[in-house]
């Protein structure tokens, strides 16, 4: 079975001459053409094309994917019309459980999501007939979407979705936030355990990142539905805020039916009762598979081997360390900097002397508003400290919230070091599929990856990526974590990189610095430390343990007072155990 999908994004016929119809050897025999023209738009018929691949390897903008799948891969589900991405099967919501998703970006989470929820009827691949649930209640016979859909055919279904892109609320929420919930008891309990009565008073175009995703998330769990979809909750949240609001979610939304999307590992893992594995071809095709246990799930989407559907979901493995490994010689100096003060209004931050090695990259641990970027800004000179610093070093920072300008990326990327980004960047990194869009216009996940591609483009000695981690799949954090570090040797530059998600902090890392104190008083930094004990300082401040799986190595969050749990912290060991 052979598909072809045509990304009309890209697709420029007026400007490439319709190169593809020209040089496919079906169109060349003269007779019914694979690739032709039909109300403005390319097309290639799948019952003509013989998968040469030439118009692919032609084609000057990459618009065209040719894919060979087997025939188990059967009818999809929905299909958004000719030469577009399909979807083949579907998750589904557990009374009382929460469902987790892992996945890759552009394979379908989103519109599993909305065919959930009833905004898109499914079509079952047939684009050119009017869809009906009552096809639909037919095509899932004897499995349990055939009661779902049932339900949702009869509007008996309520879904509550707390969307991924949450500063689409900045843009149009105006003013306080109480002015936008419900002002009752139940929002006040929401509120008290996500910790954020405080942002009540706040106006929601002040709010912070965290602040934002607080708001979404407290909307969410005041409202009264059936099933309740949390689209990656846990971005802009710190490590103490990620468990609060699993517990949140766990505890006030127990006897519902939740799904979530989250590629924070450990989060996920702490969250969810099963896991469905969405695999396939980003933009191309996705396909979702049998429900699995969550530990199970997990470790077959990071071994990249679904062992019930016997798949190979990627050519390699994702596994961790499980010890503290020192993955850099520190052989010389770029940055020795002393311990030094800086008060700014009401906050006060306190930072321990230390020194960085050429390439390295210091992982920073600590909660919002701790202090992270004032500590970097006085490195760079930006901000008084005492005693006073000034090295003179060149600064590239990322700031966490990414808002690029209405002008297309190729223009934002004028003037960079083209070698590095050509050779280091453009590939890993996905940078040619997004250049000629207008930057505003991406996903979240498109935005962060081309903020950190400029970032790394700048010439700079140091390098400060905030939360490089928001709106990436697990695939493109391990990326990412790869071209930083490739990056700043070849620079013989250093970075440090402020990330809550652990699982990828232990990746990224040649060694860690702790941020303790309290958050808008006052701050304390160590020094860079060695992991394993930046680790420990990390975790006991926040009272978390963490376990290792023995077949991935990936942490796992020990539940608080379980045997594991006391164990580990009499020994004083929070995270390698
Ligand atoms: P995910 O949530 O996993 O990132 P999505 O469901 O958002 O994936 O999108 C999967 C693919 O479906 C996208 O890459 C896009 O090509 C395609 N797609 C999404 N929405 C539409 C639409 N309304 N019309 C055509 N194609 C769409
Ligand atoms: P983090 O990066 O850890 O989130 P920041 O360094 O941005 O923290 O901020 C730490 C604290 O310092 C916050 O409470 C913030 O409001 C405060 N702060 C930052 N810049 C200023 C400033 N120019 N004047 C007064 N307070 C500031
Ligand atoms: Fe040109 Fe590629 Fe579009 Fe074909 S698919 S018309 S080669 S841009
Ligand atoms: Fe034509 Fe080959 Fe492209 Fe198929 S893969 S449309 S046969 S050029």
């Amino acid at each position: 079975m052979r598909i072809a999908v045509i990304d009309y994004n890209k697709c420029r016929p007026e400007k490439c001459g319709f190169l593809c119809a020209s040089v496919c050897p079906v169109n060349k025999t003269g007779v019914e053409p694979a690739i032709f023209m039909e109300n403005g738009k390319v097309h290639i018929s799948e019952e003509l094309c013989i998968g040469c691949g030439i118009c692919v390897k032609k084609c000057p903008f990459g618009a065209i994917t040719i894919i060979n799948l087997p025939e188990e891969m059967g009818t999809p589900v929905h299909q958004y019309g000719p030469n577009m991405f399909r979807l083949y099967g579907l998750p589904y919501p557990r009374e009382g459980s929460v469902v987790g998703i892992i996945g890759r970006n552009g394979t379908g989470k989103t519109t599993a999501i909305r065919i959930l929820a009833g905004e898109i009827i499914p079509n079952l691949g047939d684009f050119t007939s009017k869809p009906s649930y009552d096809k639909v209640i037919e095509f899932f016979k004897g499995t349990e979407l055939q009661a779902y859909f049932t339900r949702l055919k009869e509007g008996n279904v309520k879904l509550v979705h707390k969307i991924q892109a949450i500063d689409a609320i900045r843009k149009v929420l105006k003013g306080p936030v109480k002015n936008f919930l419900p002002d009752n008891e139940k929002t006040r309990e929401v509120l008290r355990r996500l910790d954020a009565e405080y942002i009540l008073d706040k106006n929601v175009e002040n709010l912070s990142g965290g602040e934002l995703q607080k708001m979404a998330i407290a909307a969410a769990l005041i409202k009264e539905g059936d099933v309740y979809f949390f689209d990656e909750p846990s971005s802009f949240l710190d490590i103490r805020e990620r468990i609060r609001m699993s517990n949140a979610i766990r505890n006030l939304l127990s006897g519902k039916h939740v799904i979530v999307v989250e590629h924070d590992l450990a989060v996920l893992d702490y969250l969810s009762d099963y896991i469905f594995v969405v695999y396939g071809e980003p933009s191309v095709y996705g396909r979702f598979s049998r429900l699995k246990g969550v530990r199970e799930g997990i470790n077959q989407f990071l071994l990249g081997f679904l062992k019930e559907e016997n798949v190979r979901i990627r050519e390699y493995e994702i596994v961790f360390e499980k010890r503290a490994v020192s993955k850099k010689p520190q052989v010389k100096e770029v940055l020795r900097y002393p311990s030094f003060t800086v008060q700014l209004g009401d906050f006060r931050l306190e930072a321990e002397g230390g020194v960085l090695y050429e390439g390295e990259v210091v992982g920073i641990l600590g909660p919002n508003g701790i202090g992270k970027t004032t500590f970097v800004r006085t490195l760079a000179g930006e901000v008084q400290s005492d005693p006073p610093l000034d090295f003179g070093l060149t600064v590239s920072y990322k700031p966490q919230f990414v808002e690029l300008p209405e002008v297309p990326v190729r223009e934002l990327f004028k003037g960079i070091n083209q070698e590095i980004f050509d050779e280091e960047i453009r590939r890993s990194l996905e940078m040619d599929g997004v250049f000629d869009a207008i930057a505003s216009e991406l996903s979240g996940g498109e935005q962060q990856r081309v903020a950190i591609a400029l970032t790394l483009a700048r010439d700079a000695d140091l390098y400060l990526l905030d939360e490089p981690s928001a709106f990436l799949d697990v695939e493109q954090r391990i990326r990412v974590s790869k071209v930083i570090n490739r990056v700043m040797a070849k620079r013989k530059a250093v970075a440090f990189v402020v990330d809550h998600d652990i699982t990828f902090v232990d990746y990224i890392s040649d060694r860690i610095s702790v941020f303790l104190g309290t958050p808008g008083k006052e701050g304390h930094a160590t020094a860079p430390l060695e992991k394993r004990e930046g680790m420990n300082r990390a975790l006991k401040f926040l009272d978390i343990t963490f376990r290792r799986d023995p077949q991935t190595g990936r942490p796992r969050i020990n539940k608080l007072g379980s045997q594991k749990d006391m164990e580990q912290k009499k020994r004083g060991e929070y995270y390698y155990a």
